[in-house]
This record gives C-alpha cells, structure tokens and sequence, in this order.
C-alpha cells in the first residue's frame, strides 16, 4: 500500500469506486471518464508502479491480468470484442502509476 496512490486507496476501498471484479490479486473497476462504451481498468492489489517493475515473482500475476479481460468480454460483452491498453511511463500517457490494463470495448474503436 502506498499511501499517496490513489488505485491502492481504491483498493483498500478508502476512495469509492465501482468494482466489478474483485479476487485476492486483482481489482476491475469501471474507468471514471470511459473512452468507450466500456471502459475498465484492471488493476493488480500489489502496487507496482508499471510493467517495467515486475519481476519473475509477478509471472502469474500478469498471466491473471490477461485471464481476466476474457472472463470480463465473457460476462459483459457476450464474448465480443475488446481492445487492451498498458501505458508504461508518462511518454506513453501514462497519468496514473500504479499499474493497470486498460480494458476498452465498443461498437466500433478507433483505429491505434
Ligand atoms: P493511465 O493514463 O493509463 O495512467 O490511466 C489512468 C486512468 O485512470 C484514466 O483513464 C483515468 O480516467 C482513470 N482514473 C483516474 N482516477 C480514477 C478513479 N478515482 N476512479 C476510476 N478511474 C480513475
Ligand atoms: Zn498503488
């Protein structure tokens, strides 16, 4: 827990969220400006502060990261579609550094 990291007040639920996953590693809350018609961030309880900071301990740790954005197309898109997005450091957009998976779905995304 870092204390000036506003994903692990999330996490310890001192900062409200709309959660719509939870398990002992990992949190899915609903992005709180969407860039599409669905929008989640999924987000690892370990506070890491990007991709470039996991080890070989944080192997299945990133393997769930993945596991759960299909559960996520399976129970809120029917199986359909979705775009995934993992900014690593501020010349990549990255605004908020505690790591988390961009989770991104609609009708039709703009091209990257
Ligand atoms: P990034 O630019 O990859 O660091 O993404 C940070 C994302 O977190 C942005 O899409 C923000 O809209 C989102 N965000 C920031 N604060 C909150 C919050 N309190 N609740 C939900 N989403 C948030
Ligand atoms: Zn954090």
């Amino acid at each position: 827990m870092n204390q000036d990291c506003i994903f692990c007040k999330i996490i310890s639920k001192q900062l409200p969220s709309t959660i719509i996953h939870e398990d002992n590693d990992l949190i899915v809350i609903k992005d709180r400006a969407p860039k599409a018609s669905t929008h989640f961030l999924i987000i690892p309880k370990k506070h890491l502060k990007d991709l470039r900071e996991f080890t070989g301990e944080d192997k299945e740790l990133a393997a769930q990261m993945l596991f759960v954005a299909n559960e996520l197309s399976k129970k809120h898109l029917d199986g359909g579609d979705f775009r995934l997005m993992l900014n690593n450091g501020h010349n990549a957009g990255q605004r908020v550094f505690h790591s988390h998976m961009h989770f991104l779905a609609g009708k039709k995304l703009p091209e990257f």
